[in-house]
C-alpha cells in the first residue's frame, strides 16, 4: 500500500493524535485511506444540519418566549 493522499497527491503524511494516531496528509489534513467518493458524501452532511440548527433555534426562540411570558 502506497501512503498518497487522495485529494492533493501529496507523499508526506503525519500521525494525528486528535484522530488516535491515524496519518493524516501533512498538505491539506485528509486522513490516509480516505477516499474523495466518501468525502463529497460527507459534504452533504452539513446542510441538513445547518437546517437542524435553524429548527434547534427556532425552539430555543419558542421556549424563552414561553419562558417570558410565564414571569
Ligand atoms: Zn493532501
Amino acid at each position: 500500500m502506497t501512503n498518497r493522499c487522495s485529494r492533493c497527491g501529496s507523499t508526506s503524511f503525519r500521525a494525528d493524535r486528535s484522530l488516535g494516531g491515524r496519518l493524516v496528509c501533512s498538505h491539506c489534513g485528509t486522513p490516509a485511506g480516505q477516499h474523495v467518493r466518501s468525502a463529497r458524501r460527507t459534504s452533504v452532511v452539513p446542510r441538513r444540519k445547518g437546517v437542524r440548527v435553524w429548527v434547534i433555534l427556532a425552539l430555543m426562540a419558542l421556549v424563552l418566549v414561553l419562558v417570558v411570558q410565564s414571569l
